[in-house]
């Protein structure tokens, strides 16, 4: 059971050593076997020598965990000082493939970085982020993913008490837009220099090297951001806090909190207990992630050039790419979504046409698609099914007959589209009502049987499942959930 540590080879001010706090009686939730596996690691991890540890019980001879440093702009205001306030860096893993893995402890006692806080998560926010971080990656999705859920034994303090837990997670990065922010802020431009080599060397190595290695750098991170929100959008994800500390500098999803996935098609839909204003609705995302990668790319500029003019406009030519990547991510996507050809621009604007309608119908956006797939070229019984999601049933008739004549050119069948549709239209996905029923089965009982059960069927979202069909669907009127909580 070893472990590497690359952060203790960033400034120092990027980290300080910190020893876990250990909790009255460590037990598991869960085992993610599948990833272990994937991940190659040892089997100990999964037995009491790896319990004690992940818990904070003892401690791995070597490396010495970390806590991380970084700042970051909290609903657009400045913070200078944030950092894992309850979490804990373990150390990187190696798979088989040679890529490296950090494992990190959510809720695992307090830090230097704390501030109030007690350093400890409640089992909730656990039992969300282990669902949704591994729902998201069976979809398809850059995320974090989720190793191990623990409970701790050990009561937190919050509008009531609720049962701890920890997460383990495992992540290709722990660095975010705030952890640059943390040292540019200072003017430290050297250490900026060699967080951004650490980011180059660790996560893409392989960097076309066109413009000053900052440029490059951000130019990649523009597009793996694009792509990331045209993934979020195109299966209803709200991430629903995107602040910079909140955004990684590898693309993949991070910190799921106050998330939530759209039922009901409504672009400007926002979960969110804590954003009151909409600044991070469904629709708000791709001009949010700009906002975002400005302020990175703020950090960035004396790295890119000496002229501070020089600097911006190149910067900012770079950023402008961000709406047309975006774009085209998202509308190729949503072509797909529909059985259609992302070359086709005819294509694409019946494509989004379907959005608009299930906007205008605030139909259920997971069961507007899957249905879809059943359609046929032919009028018949299906085209019934994706009527009855939407307030005005006719307005399908018009738009579906423009699909199906442009579906008419296509040289593929029946079944070849069908089956295309399905591998990019989930039949499952972590509605909102289901994640809370999770939920509170953990905190109210420590029964983990519904996280269990949904993580399963979330692990193949594509397939029918017949079995699970109640599962599928938008919540009953009593089950829906108005707000997410981050609930930390
Ligand atoms: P999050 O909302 O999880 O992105 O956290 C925002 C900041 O608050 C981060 O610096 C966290 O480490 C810190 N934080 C959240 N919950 C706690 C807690 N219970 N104890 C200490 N720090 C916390
Ligand atoms: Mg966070």
């Amino acid at each position: 059971m070893r472990l590497a540590q690359h952060y203790a080879q960033l400034p120092e001010l990027l980290y300080a050593p910190t020893e876990p706090t250990p909790v009255a009686d460590p037990q598991w939730i869960v085992f993610n076997h599948d990833l272990s596996g994937s991940l190659g690691l040892n089997p100990a991890w999964s037995g009491p020598e790896g319990l004690a540890i992940l818990s904070g019980q003892t401690r791995l001879e070597a490396p010495h965990p970390l806590a991380m440093a970084y700042a970051g702009h909290q609903f657009g205001h400045w913070v200078p000082i944030l950092g894992d306030g309850r979490a804990l860096m373990l150390g990187q893993h190696q798979s088989p493939q040679g890529q490296w893995w950090d494992i990190q402890l959510k809720g695992s006692g307090q830090t230097p970085f704390s501030r109030n806080g007690d350093g400890r998560s409640s089992i909730g926010p656990v039992v969300r982020e282990f669902l949704a971080s591994e729902a998201m990656a069976a979809l398809g999705i850059p995320t974090t993913r989720s190793l191990a859920a623990l409970s701790t034994g050990q009561p937190v303090q919050r509008d009531v008490l609720e049962p701890g837990g920890i997460l383990v997670r495992v992540a290709q990065s722990h660095i975010r837009i705030g952890t640059f922010e943390y040292l540019a802020r200072q003017g430290d431009v050297a250490s900026t220099q060699a967080l951004l080599e650490f980011c180059v060397e660790h996560y893409c190595p392989l960097l076309p090297r066109r413009a000053s290695l900052a440029l490059d750098w951000f130019e990649w991170l523009v597009e793996r951001t694009a792509k990331l929100i045209s993934a979020w959008m195109q299966v209803g994800f709200i991430h629903g806090v995107m602040n910079t500390d909140n955004c990684s500098v590898v693309g993949d999803t991070i910190d799921y909190g106050p998330f939530g996935f759209l039922d009901a098609f409504i672009p400007d839909q926002v979960y969110s207990s804590i954003d009151q204003a909409g600044r991070y609705a469904y629709n708000q995302q791709p001009a949010v992630a700009t906002w975002n990668l400005a302020r990175l790319a703020e950090c960035l500029l004396p790295l890119i050039n000496d002229c501070p003019d020089k600097a911006q406009a190149a910067a900012q030519e770079v950023l402008q790419q961000f709406p047309s990547l975006f774009n085209a991510a998202f509308e190729s996507g949503i072509t797909r979504k529909v059985g259609l050809n992302p070359n086709e621009p005819a294509h694409v604007k019946v494509a989004m046409g379907y959005l608009d309608l299930l906007a205008s119908n605030e139909a259920d956006m997971t069961l507007a698609f899957r249905r879809l797939g059943t359609v046929s070229i032919q009028p018949g019984t299906a085209d019934e099914s994706v009527k009855a999601l939407f307030d005005d049933p006719q307005t399908f008739d018009a738009w579906v007959q423009a699909w199906r004549f442009h579906l008419a050119q296509l040289d593929q069948t029946e079944h070849e589209r069908q089956a295309s549709m399905n591998q990019v239209n989930p039949a499952f996905i972590l509605r909102n009502h289901l994640a809370e029923q999770a939920t509170k089965a953990a905190i109210d009982s420590m029964d983990f049987e519904p996280m269990k059960k949904l993580h399963a069927l979330l692990q193949t979202p594509f397939d029918d499942q017949p079995h699970e069909t109640s599962w599928a669907g938008p919540p009953m009127p009593e089950e829906q959930v108005l707000t997410t909580f981050c609930g930390t």
